[in-house]
């Protein structure tokens, strides 16, 4: 057995999500390292694959929730599709419209992240001693 825990919970803006262990059986059938329900507010977390995993996992599962929360990728895409409608006159290289939609995914992002990271202090601490662990 394991001889650390996962946190038990991680605030996302108004919402409480638990983390759970997911047992390693589940984990391989399914080929996965951890998993999100929205629904059951409940982060899953295969903890079979050693502690380094585990906190990369929960990293993981805790930025698919901003980007839900936040909707991240929606609101990008449609930023963008209204850009380029209203410059449509002018040519946009391929390289430009990347830069844009990777500024747009950063301010939203991480604009985002920070108050998961204000309200989780000990679940981030956590994270970081584990990357680079067993
Ligand atoms: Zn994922």
């Amino acid at each position: 057995m394991a001889k650390w825990k996962l946190p038990g919970s991680v605030k996302i803006y108004a919402d409480t999500f638990s983390v759970k262990e997911m047992p390693l059986r589940e984990a391989e059938a399914e080929g996965l390292w951890g998993h999100i329900s929205y629904t059951h507010r409940l982060i899953r977390v295969a903890v079979g694959y050693g502690r380094h995993i585990a906190a990369r996992t929960l990293h993981h599962e805790i930025g698919h929730a901003v980007e839900a929360e936040t909707n991240t990728s929606v609101q990008v895409i449609k930023e963008v599709l209204a850009w380029q409608q209203q410059d449509s006159g002018i040519r946009v290289s391929e390289q430009e419209l990347v830069e844009v939609v990777r500024e747009m995914i950063g301010r939203g992002t991480f604009e985002a992240i920070d108050t998961v990271w204000r309200d989780n202090p000990g679940v981030f601490a956590w994270i970081g001693r584990g990357i680079g662990r067993g």
